[in-house]
């Protein structure tokens, strides 16, 4: 099998995992200069500038059967594995071609986790040996040793270990040769190390520097949006992650254990990347998001909003008094501009317009403020109104539509052929 032929299967594989993110590029003119060969994705890094990554696997030669996963051994597709010196010397040629600017190297379990983890190393060694000194993102294989994991750490800039499945239940029914262990356990030690080696440079001994994060698959399983969210918690408190990725399930095979579905939940991952935002950088605790009598979040209406309007007692909020933390609870206030409220208000009085100069959207947050002890009608409203007007302007008519094409899908649109997911590296 050719080069060519590994990259097409490899690449095309690893576009499960969408703990890398990338941009849907698909400018395949088939001339000199096209941006679009497989396995390229797109991501941003910590500066908001767009990197584009090689993303493979080493290989799909996978010993597992987990059931949820295109590449189980029990599924009869092409199976293809680089050899190190291959992959670095790919990487190495994309390179110099201005195609990418760094690699994100994930794999199947081939033989055993550590002789997986040793080529993903050397295969990393080559590269950083012949100067490589761009990004690498490598994915960490559950019950590789320590040892090995050490290495990966400081050749790689990110690492990162799939979580998967949100529950011990759902991992032992549906990832048999997997156990919470295999995962805790490294993603424990890579945080140890990471904080143990934090602030040294890179190239003199730091350890993953652009730190770890992890996946989890929704929709593969009962499991509840409280479920993910307390765990996505416990991970960003625990192990210090830098990025909970979720992945809505992609049906691939017809496995009586998984839940059934005929188009990956993409509503139900935005909502859940929302309410990620809220855990990260608005001060919500997974519980107050989530509790036993709404286990689920609302397609309809974002988390902050749905918050909001369950909440009547935190509100009105008086925009000219509130602290940075009250103000990051109103619908409408992002963080940029509750911070530029607080700095304007040192300066003088703040009315409506001003609110809408320093970014505020006020159609959403006129229902929960008031400014200088005024109010619009809106704040006058009952909490099903409030919801149900809401609802008119969480406008996502695309995304109420979206849908993912399954592998068995006919016709895959051309884009998809290129890889295309979204996300962001930090
Ligand atoms: S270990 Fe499981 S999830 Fe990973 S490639 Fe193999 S079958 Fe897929």
């Amino acid at each position: 099998m050719d080069i060519v032929e590994k990259l097409s299967i490899l690449g095309a594989a690893a576009k499960y995992d969408a703990s890398c993110s990338s941009s849907g590029s698909n400018r395949n003119t088939g001339k000199f200069g096209t941006a679009s060969l497989p396995g390229i994705c797109h991501s941003w890094g910590a500066d908001g500038r767009c990197i584009s990554l090689l993303k493979v696997l080493y290989t799909n030669k996978c010993i597992y059967k987990c059931a949820y996963c295109h590449n189980s051994a029990d599924n009869d597709i092409p199976r293809a594995e680089f050899t190190p010196k291959e992959l670095c010397d790919l990487t190495q040629s994309f390179y110099r071609r201005n195609y990418i600017e760094g690699l994100f190297l994930s794999s199947a379990v081939v033989r055993s986790p550590d002789y997986t983890m040793e080529r993903m190393n050397e295969t990393m060694k080559l590269l950083r040996d012949i100067g490589f000194g761009g990004y690498i993102h490598v994915k960490a294989i559950p019950g590789a040793s320590k040892l090995l994991l050490d290495e990966a750490g400081y050749l790689a800039d990110r690492m990162s270990i799939n979580i998967e499945l949100p529950s011990h239940e759902s991992l032992k029914l549906l990832a048999p040769d997997k156990s919470k262990n295999s995962i805790l356990d490294p993603m424990n030690h890579i945080s140890n190390r990471i904080i143990e080696y934090a602030g040294a440079q890179k190239g003199s001994g730091a350890f993953a520097p652009a730190g770890q994060s992890t996946q989890i698959i929704i929709g593969a399983t009962p499991d509840t949006d409280k479920q993910i969210l307390s765990l996505t918690q416990g991970l960003y408190n625990k192990y210090q992650l830098k990025r909970v990725y979720y992945s809505a399930y992609m049906p691939v095979t017809n496995h009586k254990a998984l839940v059934h579905i005929t188009r990956p939940p993409l509503l139900r991952e935005h909502r859940l990347y929302q309410a990620d935002w809220l855990l990260r950088f608005y001060g919500f605790k997974a519980e107050e998001i989530l509790d036993d009598s709404m286990p689920m979040l609302d397609v309809n209406l974002d988390p902050k909003a749905c918050w909001a309007v369950r909440h009547s007692e935190f509100f009105p909020v008086e925009v000219n008094r509130a602290s940075l933390e009250v103000l990051l609870r109103v619908p409408g206030i992002g963080n940029i501009s509750a911070r530029r409220i607080i700095r304007a208000r040192r300066i003088g009085r703040l009315s409506f317009d001003d609110l809408k100069k320093l970014g505020a959207v006020l159609k959403r947050a006129a229902y929960f403020i008031t400014c200088n002890g005024k109010y619009t009608p809106h704040l006058m409203m009952s909490a099903e109104g409030m919801y149900r007007s809401l609802i008119t302007l969480d406008k996502r008519p695309s995304f109420n539509n979206a849908i993912q094409m399954s592998v068995f899908e006919e016709k895959v649109p051309k884009t998809f052929q290129m890889l295309p997911t979204v996300g962001r590296l930090q």
